[in-house]
């Protein structure tokens, strides 16, 4: 088992500078097994357990690197740290955006998609979703402005379709038609405001665009938008 220092492995975790859980651990406010304990500099078995045996100040220890979440994104929400007005990351509790790794969304939604939104600190996860090798769908119910002229199922499915300004045609995408002006399409690539381009590419517009699924995870409806949730195991196994 891996060990890490106290100190290093809560301001890893966020909970403060090193000086700053120094001060932690001293006011006896960092319990293992519910005694204790005193050094901030003793090294820790840094085991899954972990989380359910130290608590700080009575509060179970954060998720230990290794996490990986699904939010349900909201609307006007951008998927950056640069940009100005509202932050996914502002929906995570401020320790959380502390975390050394830190946690980052895998790919991306437009501030005006919402929907099932994955995040995490496990960098070899991230690449393994995101990649184009590992074919991960990624499935949208759009709404739009005009209804649908019946062609369209046929032309996404084709791969032949060419988006404005690109010179490689759209992997095929399937389309489930839910009525006149809506539908279900189901990518297994993710390019730049990939399905607003595609309608705009059949003389529609997109007027909602929500995610409910990535490869076999769905976007549970219990999940509010701008919540989260930490994954276990057998969801994240649904993904890839
Ligand atoms: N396609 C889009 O146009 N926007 C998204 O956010 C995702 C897919």
């Amino acid at each position: 088992t891996p060990t890490l220092r106290l100190d290093r492995l809560l301001a890893n975790l966020g909970y403060g500078s090193r000086r700053e859980v120094q001060y932690l651990v001293d006011s006896g406010a960092v319990t293992l097994d519910g005694k204790a304990l005193e050094d901030a500099d003793q090294r820790i078995a840094v085991t899954r357990d972990l989380t359910a045996r130290m608590h700080i100040d009575g509060e179970p220890l954060d998720p230990l690197p290794g996490v990986v979440l699904m939010v349900n994104k909201p609307l006007g929400v951008t998927c950056s740290h640069k940009e100005a007005g509202p932050l996914i990351y502002g929906l995570l509790p401020p320790r959380w955006r502390r975390r050394e790794p830190a946690i980052s969304t895998i790919g991306r939604l437009d501030k005006e998609t919402s929907g099932l939104l994955l995040m995490t600190d496990d960098g070899g996860f991230l690449h393994r979703v995101i990649s184009p090798r590992s074919q991960v769908t990624k499935r949208y119910h759009a709404t739009l402005d005009r209804p649908l002229r019946g062609d369209e199922t046929e032309i996404f499915a084709s791969g032949s379709l060419m988006l404005e300004s690109e010179d490689k045609p759209l992997l095929p995408v399937a389309m489930e038609v839910l009525s006149s002006t809506s539908a279900y399409v189901t990518l297994t690539e993710g390019r730049y405001h990939q399905v607003r381009r595609m309608f705009a590419a059949v003389g529609n517009h997109v007027t909602a665009l929500h995610r409910d699924r990535m490869g076999g995870l769905s976007l549970p409806d219990d999940l509010a938008p701008g919540d989260y949730r930490i994954l276990a195991e057998a969801e994240i196994a649904l993904i890839l």
